[in-house]
């Protein structure tokens, strides 16, 4: 049986990611979930969590958005899928959050990151958010699957001071596998942010015998070599700290005897990427 945390009792503020978090807008009407994605007056969020050292430079305030179109095999959040599982929260109450820690974030030269589930499933909450930010001098970050990128406007890009893009998998059938869905949309928005000189990090969850191939990362370290704006790699080693999110959701997990990467491969990897004049981590 799943446990339910009650709405009244779930505060906004997370004290990590991790927290399992379902069902939180269920009885949210469809018509004003409807309204909500077409204006962004209200957005779906897991949680706020504040003092992240890897979401971005500096220490970030970071909003988990709920929903997401990607099934990774190796999610860590997989209550975060679902939309409904996260809670309504209106635009100024999330801008109010924001309030709170400008000046903090500011001091310690570090800022915002709007990260899911895919923030893109709610694209006009988070372009009001993140401009609410940038308004605010507060550096802007958004992590994402890049999916739905083509959603944002060249000058709504210009509200994001980076964007930290997930790619899942070079290889169009592997990524397939992986998420289910095609690499094409992510890759597409790299070359976009490029064109359009956004600065990208550029994450990628390396996964033994998923994503760990050779020739596929050195594809991948060639394309994100040339597109001229991938300012750093963070290579993110699989972990099992979401494992019991896909047991308690009693979703069938295929990883559950797949190990952290050694950290010869995930060296390796890194070494990949260096290769093409990248800064790997
Ligand atoms: S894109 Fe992120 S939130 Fe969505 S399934 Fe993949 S890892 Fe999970």
């Amino acid at each position: 049986m799943i446990e339910r945390a009650p709405v009244e009792t779930v505060p906004l503020e997370g004290s990590n990611p991790f927290e399992l978090r379902i069902e939180l807008s269920k009885d949210v009407p469809e018509s004003i979930v409807k309204k909500s994605l077409e204006t962004g007056d209200i957005g779906f969020l897991h949680s706020f969590t504040t003092g992240s050292a890897v979401d971005g430079p500096g220490i970030r305030l970071v909003a988990w958005t709920a929903g997401c179109q990607f099934r990774c095999l190796y999610c860590h959040n997989p209550d975060t899928w679902n939309m409904m599982n996260g809670m309504a929260v209106p635009l100024e109450r999330a801008v109010a959050e924001l309030n709170k820690y400008q000046h903090g974030l500011k001091i310690m030269a570090g800022g915002f990151t709007l990260s899911g589930g895919e923030p893109l499933m709610q694209d006009r909450f988070a372009v009001r958010l993140l401009t609410a930010a940038k308004g605010m001098g507060i550096h802007t970050a958004l992590d994402t699957n890049g999916f739905l990128g083509e959603r944002l406007t060249n000058e709504e890009l210009e509200q994001i001071d980076l964007v930290l893009l997930d790619i899942k998998a070079w290889d169009p059938e592997r990524h397939k596998q992986l998420v289910g869905k095609d690499v094409g949309p992510t890759l597409d928005f790299a070359r976009r942010l490029a064109q359009q000189r956004r600065p990208i990090w550029l994450r990628y969850v390396l996964v033994p015998d998923l994503t760990d191939d050779q020739a596929d990362i050195n594809q991948l370290a060639v394309f994100a070599g040339g597109l001229g704006n991938v300012e750093r790699v963070d290579v993110l080693p699989f972990h099992q700290m979401g494992r019991y999110k896909w047991e308690k959701l009693g979703i069938n997990y295929a990883l559950s005897d797949t190990k952290p990467p050694t950290p010869e491969v995930v060296k390796r990897v890194c070494e990949q990427f260096r290769s093409v004049g990248l800064k790997a981590y």
